[in-house]
């Protein structure tokens, strides 16, 4: 049995293509099933559904074999135990520090002031500003970063951004560009062992299939 670890929404999406590719079909829609592992029209590949954080904890631990979660989330887990032969080009979004329109970041920075920043995404944040020099307190949130710096809490925010329309209806804008961020194709690497055949032929189906954005 191979199986293979997925996040509801955008991941789950823009992976069925790629699975398509490697001739894998699932036979059940997550938005409406209420099932946690979905059958294949291969009777030994299945897909089960975790949070979009627990997706490399899944594949570290051999609770799946393969995995597709964001460089965002792998960051953040630290990637230990994890092959990662794939960027899949797939959830292409990126990671910026966003603060209030009134908020002046850059004479913050620039003064050498001690900036709060409230993230989800505190290994990312704290290497950045480490990085630039940039003195923070972080607070961590789980949600709605957006918020943070509306109610005073926080100076600034770090989070993913793709069109920017959240920052925007809530008054916030990019001040700083992190980095780019797409999904990874992750792999128990005692799985690759054992299951070398079926495993190859699924990353190999994907690296096929793989379409690279001109932006990238
Ligand atoms: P959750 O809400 O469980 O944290 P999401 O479904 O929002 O997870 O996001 C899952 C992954 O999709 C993220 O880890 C990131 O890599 C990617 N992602 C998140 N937001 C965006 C976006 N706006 N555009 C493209 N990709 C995104
Ligand atoms: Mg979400």
């Amino acid at each position: 049995m191979i199986t293979l670890a997925l996040s509801k929404g955008r991941i789950f999406d823009e992976t069925l293509p790629l699975l398509k590719a490697a001739g894998i079909e699932v036979l059940e829609d997550p938005e409406t099933s209420r099932k946690l592992i979905l059958p294949t029209n291969q009777p030994d590949v299945r897909v089960v559904l975790v949070r979009a954080s627990d997706v490399p904890t899944y594949v570290e631990y051999g609770g799946a074999d393969l995995g597709v979660t964001g460089k965002d989330v792998l960051i953040e887990h630290g990637g230990a135990g994890l092959y990662q032969p794939l960027d899949l080009h797939i959830a292409q979004c990126h990671m910026a520090v966003a603060a209030p329109t009134d908020f002046d970041y850059q004479k913050a920075v620039r003064q050498g002031s001690r900036i709060r920043v409230a993230t989800k995404y505190t290994t990312i944040a704290r290497g950045f500003f480490a990085e630039k020099g940039v003195h923070v307190d972080l607070i961590k949130l789980y949600g709605s970063m957006e918020l943070a710096p509306l109610t005073g809490m926080a100076d600034a925010i770090v989070d993913l951004v793709s069109t920017g329309k959240t920052l925007k209806a809530n008054n916030l804008a990019e001040v700083e560009h992190i980095m780019d961020i797409s999904a990874r194709l992750v792999v128990n690497q005692a799985a690759l062992k054992l299951k070398t055949a079926p495993i190859r032929r699924i990353i190999d189906a994907f690296a096929g299939a793989v379409q690279v954005p001109e932006s990238a």
